[in-house]
């Protein structure tokens, strides 16, 4: 059977990461979050008391960072970091560390890698436009600015961590300003990507949406 790439790109909270797992489930395809992959970066930085606009303490130091999967769960120099890179300090600090070229370069040589045998579903910010420009399959997810925040609200409350929504949606305005005007890999929709916006979706119609999406393209010929 013929196995594609898909693409899904859009804003932090509008239900990416829980819809791509779950594409990629149901294909039976291997899921591959790369937001996973910049926060492990940004997670290593604050560890190590790294200064981002120094060039040659990030250039150093990212020749010491090696990022692994074991299948949902993500490895830093071997250690499960998993929970980690999911704190507020991580979510404050990542979008920075994302604007930087040299970052960007390793881990998009390491995404490409990964889904050089096709049959994945990576979601981010670039990943329609700047991974996998020929994916067959991308898709860009929108939704309201309230929905999104409340979301994450609730994905932190479930692992233990309490944030008020002003602070959230405070935290995912600015990371969507940094993230659409960096100059290298800004977020944007790729020409040839289908919006969906899950504002009023469930999880499960957003699930569907792309799975009938994908399998038109895979039964196609
Ligand atoms: O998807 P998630 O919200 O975990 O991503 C965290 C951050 O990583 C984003 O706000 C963005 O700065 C960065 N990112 C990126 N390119 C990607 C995926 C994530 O710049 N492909």
């Amino acid at each position: 059977m013929k196995k594609i790439v898909i693409a899904i790109d859009g804003y932090s909270g509008t239900g990416k990461s829980s819809t791509a797992k779950q594409v990629a489930a149901g294909l039976g395809y291997t899921y591959i979050d790369s937001g996973a992959m910049y926060r492990a970066v940004t997670y290593f930085f604050l560890q190590e008391g790294i200064d981002f606009s120094d060039d040659n303490q990030v250039n150093n130091s990212l020749k010491n960072c090696n990022i692994s999967f074991d299948g949902p769960s993500i490895f830093l120099n071997g250690e499960d970091v998993d929970h980690q890179i999911r704190t507020m300090k991580v979510n404050q600090n990542v979008s920075q560390v994302s604007a930087i070229s040299e970052v960007r370069k390793k881990l998009v040589e390491q995404q490409r890698r990964m889904g050089e045998a096709k049959g994945v579903v990576m979601d981010g910010r670039d990943i329609g436009t700047i991974v996998f420009p020929k994916a067959e399959l991308k898709v860009f997810m929108t939704a309201d600015m309230d929905v999104r925040a409340e979301r994450r609200r609730k994905e932190l409350a479930k692992k233990g961590i309490k944030e008020d929504l002003e602070t959230i949606k405070a935290n995912l305005e600015k990371r969507d300003k940094i993230d659409s005007t960096r100059a290298d890999s800004p977020l944007k929709k790729a020409d040839d990507a289908k919006e969906i916006d899950t504002s009023h979706l469930t999880l499960n119609q957003q699930i569907d949406k792309i799975v009938e999406m994908a399998e038109s393209i895979i039964y196609e010929g």
